[in-house]
């Protein structure tokens, strides 16, 4: 029920308020499933305003709405049985009257199958069915996602499933470091980051060894002395006794390799991992030559025992004696405490289970810092890594065996290649190859990892492409969205009458010529796409092969023969007709996901 109320209350009434400032606002990006109501209220405004129908004033706001989902497991998703539904949606001035549909329509929206009437309604499916544009928050959740709704598109190839990425950035300025903010100004320039970014890039590619070195320093000694202090603080509040609060003040050096990893303490997270071997920890932290030091904040769940039982675990590690103030354990994880992390680590820890981290963007943070990754091969990180930028250990694979296979990597990745290589210094004491790494992760990763970007990429992607789909829907009292809506109401009855009359295949030189006579119940041919469909040829082939089909004759009794030719480089048999809806500004399967195969 509380679940229940907040979402009334952010959608519907963030919907009213809008409506109640008078903005007049083309594009609504809903944010997570949470904020799905927003399409029933705004349909309903639209309603009022046009005189329209439910389904036509929907197919005039879906295009102007655009769905984000941030989750990459389906129990993330909100769902509230039927009653509960029924319960507020009577209670808000009865909104299924208001809005001329039955209760069972209202609840179809949440439904993968709208006759299953004891399914829960799954707020994601509405926001899925109220907009045209969706996205997961990296290229991977991309996928995963694409998974997660091919429920709701039957019979449509996982890889047409409308979602489509936009990977997360961070706000560069909220988290750089006074010494950061000086070098990227004197290199690009105080308004670097309003505008175009393209020309950060080269650069930062530019700037001396010995200027990134020294920058660095600075940030790591600004660091180790938040994080005494922190400790102190951590300390004196826990009642330790004083001499181990002036103990605090000696903790930790300037000079060593630090790591940080700070993170909620959640499963998927396994912030356990790097504890794995404890002693083969110890040794790496404390060899005499190279020595290193972590600094680890977290928080977990009130709820979450397991949570709590691996902070415990952190806490007793730092306290052991051997590790002589080599890691600190700081309280109450938030904004503040990851400013100074990301600002001073050198290295920033990872250690997510692949696929669960949709995103992930504190890693993102330390990128303007000069601080490098090392971290799992998931979400913004399976596309950012590349060996001159970070490390990355699981190779893209999960599994059962993940977790000893990943402390290993991660353990072997410390003890032969990041510690030997924080330590490699030249004559002048500057670790050059290390440095190398970090150019190429403040040039390249910072401005591709920045909100601008991301911002960019929806203003380009979903903004306008949605403010000029709705304009066309939405302009002269709905007249396109209401045409639209009739038309898919024809299509969807005739539909059932569709159907392939055999297929002929025949060689012709290099080709595949195809013939298909098809009738179409009623339907005229440019009123659907009939298309040879192919699998992509490899994996590493994102788009599937598609090759329209023409109407090339009226065969007797509303049959039409389609024919196309096809490369013979595949074998006849990979390429298989199918026939969708076709009409001028549709989106498949977005809003129609009918299909027929002929096999
Ligand atoms: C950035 C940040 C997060 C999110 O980090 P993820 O890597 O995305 O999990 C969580 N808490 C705080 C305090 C942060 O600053």
């Amino acid at each position: 029920d509380l679940r229940m109320m907040q979402e009334v209350v952010l959608g519907i009434g963030g919907c009213r308020l809008v409506e109640m400032l008078d903005l007049d606002v083309d594009v609504f990006h809903l944010n997570e499933g949470h904020a799905a109501f927003a399409v029933l209220e705004r349909t309903r405004q639209f309603m009022r305003r046009t005189g329209l129908d439910f389904r036509a004033a929907l197919a005039a706001v879906r295009a102007g709405n655009v769905f984000t989902t941030h989750t990459p497991v389906a129990a993330g998703f909100d769902a509230f049985g039927p009653d509960l539904i029924r319960k507020y949606f009577r209670w808000i001035e009865d909104f299924v009257r208001d809005v001329g549909i039955s209760m069972k329509e209202l609840l179809a929206l949440g439904r993968r199958d709208a006759e299953d009437m004891s399914e829960p309604f799954n707020m994601a499916w509405l926001a899925m069915r109220g907009s045209l544009a969706a996205n997961g928050v990296s290229r991977l959740h991309g996928a995963v996602s694409r998974r997660l709704f091919a429920g709701l598109f039957p019979r449509w190839p996982e890889s047409e499933v409308p979602v489509g990425h936009v990977t997360n950035g961070v706000h560069v300025p909220f988290w750089d470091s006074p010494w950061a903010d000086r070098i990227w100004t004197e290199t690009c320039g105080k308004r670097r980051w309003r505008g175009e970014i393209g020309a950060l890039e080269p650069a930062m590619a530019c700037v001396p060894d010995e200027a990134i070195w020294s920058f660095k320093s600075l940030e790591r000694r600004d660091l180790v002395e938040h994080a005494r202090r922190r400790l102190a603080c951590d300390l004196s509040e826990r009642g330790a006794p004083p001499e181990a609060v002036a103990r605090a003040a000696e903790v930790l050096d300037p000079d060593r390799l630090t790591l940080g990893f700070a993170r909620r303490f959640t499963a998927y997270k396994r912030p356990g991992l790097l504890l794995r071997d404890p002693d083969r920890l110890l040794r790496i932290l404390t060899d005499p030559q190279r020595p290193v030091q972590i600094i680890v904040a977290g928080k977990a769940h009130p709820d979450d025992a397991a949570g709590k039982r691996l902070i415990e675990a952190w806490v007793a590690f730092a306290l052991r004696k051997e590790l002589r103030g080599h890691v600190v354990f700081l309280e109450d994880y938030d904004i503040e405490l990851a400013q100074q992390l990301v600002q001073g680590v050198d290295l920033w820890i990872n250690t997510p289970e692949r696929p669960w981290e949709a995103s992930g963007t504190s890693g993102m943070k330390v990128l303007v810092n000069g601080g490098l990754n090392l971290s799992t091969l998931d979400g913004w990180w399976a596309e950012a890594y590349a060996p001159e930028v970070g490390w990355a250990i699981g190779g893209g694979r999960g599994g059962p065996e993940a977790d000893a296979r990943d402390a290993g990597e991660l353990y072997a990745l410390l003890e032969k290649g990041i510690v030997p290589g924080f330590y490699d210094r030249d004559a002048s004491g500057v670790p050059r190859a290390w440095i190398a790494r970090v150019r190429a992760s403040m040039a390249r990763l910072a401005p591709a990892f920045s909100s601008n970007r991301m911002l960019r990429d929806y203003v380009e992607r979903a903004y306008l492409p949605a403010a000029e789909a709705f304009a066309r829907r939405a302009g002269q009292g709905g007249a396109e969205a209401r045409a639209l809506e009739e038309w898919s109401r024809r299509l969807t009855q005739h539909w059932p009458h569709v159907r392939f009359d055999g297929t002929e295949v025949r060689r012709e030189g290099e080709e595949w010529l195809f013939t298909a006579p098809v009738r179409l119940g009623g339907l005229a041919p440019d009123e659907v796409e009939v298309e040879l469909y192919a699998a992509p040829a490899a994996p590493t082939e994102a788009a599937p092969v598609r090759i329209p089909m023409a109407c090339v004759r009226l065969l007797a009794g509303e049959a039409y023969l389609f024919r196309a030719a096809a490369p013979a480089s595949r074998p006849a048999e990979h390429y298989t007709p199918r026939i969708l809806p076709r009409r001028d500004g549709l989106r498949l399967p977005a809003e129609l996901p009918l299909i027929l195969w002929q096999r």
